[in-house]
């Protein structure tokens, strides 16, 4: 798997990584093509904003470096939007602002909250509340939102909610939220856009990355086809993680492709 199709760099605010590096590492690991895709957050609920993207410096320092490593590999420029069902003109208005070649959407906060933190579950009690008002937002942002190409990890809220080691049944999420999970499938679906694989939740100790594979072949079947594969990284060490994993798990959930992008245009890799 040569295609790391998720990664940040200090242009996020939860890294620190200079992209040269980053661009060092997937050369040394003969990876053919990467995108970086740092945060866009608007209305994260922390002020100063952490993941606000300055796109105007974001592509002033990666196309040089863009050009400077094009014999060695095939750089991209994407972004990961922070998707939320009250921001869709605020989000459209960015995705159609700048020449990215690829646009992930994800859902990183709940009810105004980011479930990252442990004193926002509350109680026991509360977990499965917000993890449906978190699928119900999903739901609302890409009613409302069309202007990306994949849903990033799409089960992310299991990675940080406290009672998944106790309950481990939340890992599989879909055996819990079949209509919920499957209304932003089928969604997405019509839509014409694609998952993405993460093996970022194999780094969170999770047993499985983001989603878990009951949801990729769920989206298979349901006949999407799309589908990107990122590491998530946030350091040099982490691009491609358990990459030599992904063919054979793919192939299991149904899979024949996966995708790249460039210019928004999906590209397929045989698999
Ligand atoms: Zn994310
Ligand atoms: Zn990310």
């Amino acid at each position: 798997m040569k295609h790391d199709y998720h990664i940040h760099t200090y242009f996020s605010g939860d890294s620190e990584t200079h992209p040269e590096d980053t661009i060092k590492q997937a050369i040394s690991l003969g990876l053919k093509t990467i995108c970086f895709t740092d945060h866009h957050d608007i209305d994260y609920p922390e002020e100063p904003n952490p993941f606000t993207l300055d796109a105007e410096r974001y592509f002033k320092e990666l196309l040089p470096l863009k050009n400077k490593y094009s014999e060695q590999i095939d750089i991209r420029i994407g972004v990961e939007l922070g998707i939320q069902p009250d921001i869709s003109h605020k989000l459209n208005e960015f995705s159609n602002a700048y020449p990215f070649d690829f646009i992930i959407g994800s859902t990183h906060v709940v009810e105004h909250t980011d479930p990252y933190y442990t004193e926002v579950w509350g109680d026991e009690v509360n977990h499965s509340r917000i993890i449906e008002a978190y699928l119900t937002e999903t739901i609302e942002s890409i009613n409302n939102f069309n202007n990306f190409d994949v849903m990033g990890h799409l089960d992310y809220i299991i990675r940080y909610c406290p009672s998944k080691d106790k309950h481990p049944e939340i890992l599989d999420l879909y055996t819990l939220y079949p209509e919920l999970l499957d209304k932003i499938l089928i969604t997405l679906i019509e839509n014409g856009k694609g998952i993405e694989l993460n093996t970022g939740g194999l780094k969170n100790n999770l047993p499985n990355p983001n989603p878990h594979p009951r949801l990729l072949s769920r989206y298979r079947e349901l006949g999407g086809e799309i589908i990107t594969c990122g590491s998530d990284g946030h350091k040099p060490e982490h691009i491609a993680y358990s990459f030599n994993t992904v063919p054979e798990l793919l192939q299991s959930c149904g899979f024949k492709y996966m995708t790249i992008f460039k210019n928004r245009k999906p590209e397929w890799i045989k698999l």
